[in-house]
């Protein structure tokens, strides 16, 4: 089977001849139907041979995968064949404290994640390793909704978490409107009454941000803080999410909270802002995101069944898959692309 994989140090991702899997006892394999391309996956094709901590090379790349169940090894359960679903993504023991919350993505013994820690789903066929980890789609389209997996679940984790800072009347910022910001946006406007101010880097990304609903946008730099203290009466933003998440943004995020606010850092980088009595304004917290639970991936999945929130994607097939993700490494995406197999 075709396979998009990350193969060495340095290199761009590339589309190999693999053997299609077959399911062990308690695996179900999936027919690829989408596979959402991340700016993670660019973090780990990023990092330099002493940094790297993921799969050992070579690695099969996506962790938002929808598919079709092909077949089932044995002791495989309540899974029918032919049945559509996604794939939530950091798997996790299962047993220990945080597996039993369902907070897989702090499991004791670390993340198992497909496309990371483990082969992924840009392939034609991808292993899961246990039937908890599907979500049933239903009637939902496997395409525009493979990266609620990620793309809406971490937001959607970002924001939860901060909804009893957001009362009606708070105003909330969005620094990077891409993949996952353009959904955070949505989230804020179908969970909250806070205005959405986001900063983006160019004016088309700030054009795109006002399609999917802020209500202000600014250019990302330092200039955009006066102008934003000014539309909060001088008091900073309730809650800023930065989904950048280098030096720059964190300083903007300091810049721009409220006392008594709260910075979310989801964007994967070294940046950081320095919690303290004379750092930030009095009462702020901090928080670093790492993806989501699975009953909140179900909960991204009744919001979307609802229309409360809607992934924008574009569309490669697996032997475009490479120039996905030279648009991507170009800022040239808006919202998500998504790699259809059968394309
Ligand atoms: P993306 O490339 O789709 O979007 C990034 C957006 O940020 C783009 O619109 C880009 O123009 C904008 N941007 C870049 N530099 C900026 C700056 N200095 N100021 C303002 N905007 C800027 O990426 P994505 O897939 O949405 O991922 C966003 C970040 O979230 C990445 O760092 C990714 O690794 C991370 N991530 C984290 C988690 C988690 O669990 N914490 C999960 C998924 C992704
Ligand atoms: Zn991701």
């Amino acid at each position: 089977m075709k396979a998009l994989q990350y193969r060495t140090i340095g290199s761009r991702p590339e589309l190999v001849e693999i053997e299609k899997p077959t399911p062990k006892a308690s695996e179900i394999l999936l027919r690829v139907t989408a596979a959402g391309a991340c700016h993670s996956d660019e973090f780990i094709m990023g990092a330099s041979a002493e940094d790297y901590y993921f799969k050992p090379l070579p690695l099969t790349l996506g962790h938002e995968v929808a598919g079709v169940v092909e077949a089932i090894g044995d002791g495989v359960t309540d899974v029918e064949i032919g049945e559509s679903v996604i794939v939530y993504g950091p798997w996790g023991c299962g047993r220990c404290y945080h597996c039993a919350k369902g907070d897989e993505m702090n499991c004791e013994k670390g993340m198992r994640a497909p496309g990371i820690f483990s082969d992924g789903g840009m392939a034609e066929y991808m292993i899961v390793d246990d039937a908890r980890h599907l979500v049933p789609l239903g009637d939902l389209d496997p395409v525009d909704n493979v990266s609620l997996t990620d793309a809406g679940l971490t937001p959607y984790r970002a924001v939860k978490s901060a909804l009893p800072k957001l009362t009606p009347g708070t105003t909330a910022v969005v620094i990077g409107a891409g993949g996952l910001g353009h959904v955070a946006i949505q989230l804020l406007k179908a969970l909250t009454q806070s205005t959405v101010i986001v900063l983006d880097l160019g004016p088309e990304q700030l054009e795109f941000a006002t399609k999917v609903g802020a209500d202000h946008t600014f250019a990302s730099n330092p200039d955009a803080v006066e102008p934003i203290r000014e539309l909060t009466g001088g008091l900073g933003a309730d809650v800023v999410f930065d989904f950048v998440g280098i030096q720059p943004t964190a300083d903007l995020s300091a810049a721009l909270v409220a006392r008594a606010g709260s910075v979310v850092i989801v964007g994967v980088a070294s940046g950081a802002v320095p919690i303290g009595q004379t750092t930030v304004p009095l009462d702020v917290t901090g928080r670093a995101i790492n993806w989501g639970s699975r009953a909140e991936l179900m909960e991204v999945v009744e919001l979307a069944k609802r229309g409360a929130i809607r992934i924008h994607t574009e569309r490669f097939s697996l032997d475009e898959a490479t120039t996905a993700y030279e648009k991507l490494h170009n800022r040239e995406i808006r919202g998500r692309a998504v790699i259809v197999p059968g394309r």
